[in-house]
């Protein structure tokens, strides 16, 4: 059986194009030069979005957004990091909200498909983010409350949040059994922004998050007792797969701008895309590209089936963001000096994309659980 886009989805992805040609590449020139938008650029940005229709992709009908689907979502995101600036639709909530009682969904969930709410999303720990059983931040049970103290770091977006979803201990002895996760509201005493992290990234400034005697009611518990980590996994395949996916559209961006300047550029009389030293890098790039597309597609449709993909999520994150590095890479090498000037968005799309074998789990661990699901060993050995 042929694989094809369906009609419909189609369409909608051509008119996320459409609103990126028109709305968010005018600013491309902008952004390149301040390395990063105003708020009233992002906030105008958003708002037409929401006008225009793009709000709540993701979110199921039965809670009021448009049920676009996991395809759908990863179209939209390739067609969306075709530029540097990392925009997105608003309206698209963390999906361990979903695990929420009907009163963490009032109180969280629907606020951020509203837009009338952000969050943050702290895991990471200055003692090391990829071995969730080390995690040091504690949460200690006092009648009906939680104290929790620990450094949360790298946390994205906390500067903008209302609240951070968190992950702190609730019982070391269990390792990764016993993290649990918890609704914290910015303005909880104890809580505090303690620095920001600058990082090689465009726009991209994570914080240290510290909690000191933070006491939090046992009603902003997501999720029983221990049951963060598998929580977090679920949340975290979820997030690979659409990483993988603004590969696509990085790798895509920086393919075309390089074949036109391959085309155009001459040196010695001739073009330089009738070298055969140019036209190999772009071949590759194309195939690399091609490849990863069949990962992040298939995982995506398996998804929507309504299968498990944990591991295909893993392998089409760590082959399109090595991709992502090797074809920036290479076009950044075909324009020359022109690749790292800050007047085209190959340079930005380089830094950017150097993150994504860090974040959400490093290429390394994501080797690591490609190899135990194939060779069916536990995380011990
Ligand atoms: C810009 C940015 C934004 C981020 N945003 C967030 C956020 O919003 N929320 C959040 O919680 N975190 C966030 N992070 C943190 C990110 O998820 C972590 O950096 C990542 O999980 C890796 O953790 P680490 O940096 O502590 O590296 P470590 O876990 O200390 O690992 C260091 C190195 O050792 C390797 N390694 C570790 N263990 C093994 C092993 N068993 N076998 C082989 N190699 C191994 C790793 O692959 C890596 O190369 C962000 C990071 C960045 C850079």
């Amino acid at each position: 059986m042929d694989f094809e886009i369906p009609g419909e989805l189609a369409l909608f992805v051509d008119g996320v194009r459409q609103f990126r040609e028109r709305e968010l590449m005018p600013l491309e020139p902008d952004f390149l030069r301040a390395g990063r938008f105003t708020s009233e650029q992002r906030s105008t940005l958003e708002n037409r979005a929401r006008q225009q229709g793009f709000w709540a992709l993701d979110v199921p009908a039965d809670h009021g957004g448009q049920g676009l689907g996991t395809l759908g979502t990863c179209l939209v995101a390739e067609e969306l990091y075709k530029h540097p600036a990392m925009f997105e639709f608003g309206g698209s909530p963390e999906p361990v909200l979903y695990e929420g009682t009907p009163e963490q969904k009032e109180r969280y969930l629907y606020p951020i498909i509203k837009e009338e709410k952000r969050c943050c999303y702290a895991f990471t720990e200055p003692s090391g983010g990829s071995d969730v059983a080390a995690m040091r931040t504690t949460a200690v049970r006092e009648g009906d409350n939680w104290v929790i103290n620990g450094t949360k770091t790298f946390i994205s977006h906390a500067e903008r949040a209302d609240f951070v979803i968190l992950f702190a201990t609730t019982d070391r002895t269990l390792g990764a059994r016993g993290v649990t996760c918890f609704l914290v509201d910015t303005g909880t005493p104890g809580f505090t922004l303690s620095r920001p992290i600058p990082t090689m990234g465009d726009d991209w400034e994570p914080y240290e998050l510290t909690f000191d005697h933070c006491v939090v009611p046992d009603a902003n518990r997501l999720g029983p007792t221990g049951g963060g980590w598998a929580l977090a996994n679920d949340q975290l395949t979820h997030g690979r797969l659409k990483i993988a996916a603004y590969q696509l559209g990085i790798a895509q961006r920086c393919v075309e701008i390089a074949v036109d300047w391959a085309r155009n550029r001459v040196t010695w009389g001739r073009p330089i895309a009738s070298r055969q030293a140019i036209q190999w890098m772009l071949a590759d790039s194309v195939t690399e590209l091609e490849a990863a597309r069949w990962l992040v597609y298939h995982a995506a449709w398996l998804a929507d089936e309504g299968h498990p993909i944990k591991t295909e999520a893993f392998k089409a994150k760590l082959y399109a963001t090595e991709m992502a590095q090797r074809v920036t890479d290479r076009c950044l090498q075909i324009l020359g000096g022109m690749g790292y000037s800050k007047e085209l968005p190959i340079q930005s799309f380089y830094r950017q994309v150097r993150v994504w074998r860090i974040g959400h789990g490093t290429a390394e661990i994501h080797r690591w659980m490609i190899a135990r699901d194939l060779l069916g060993i536990s995380a011990r050995h």
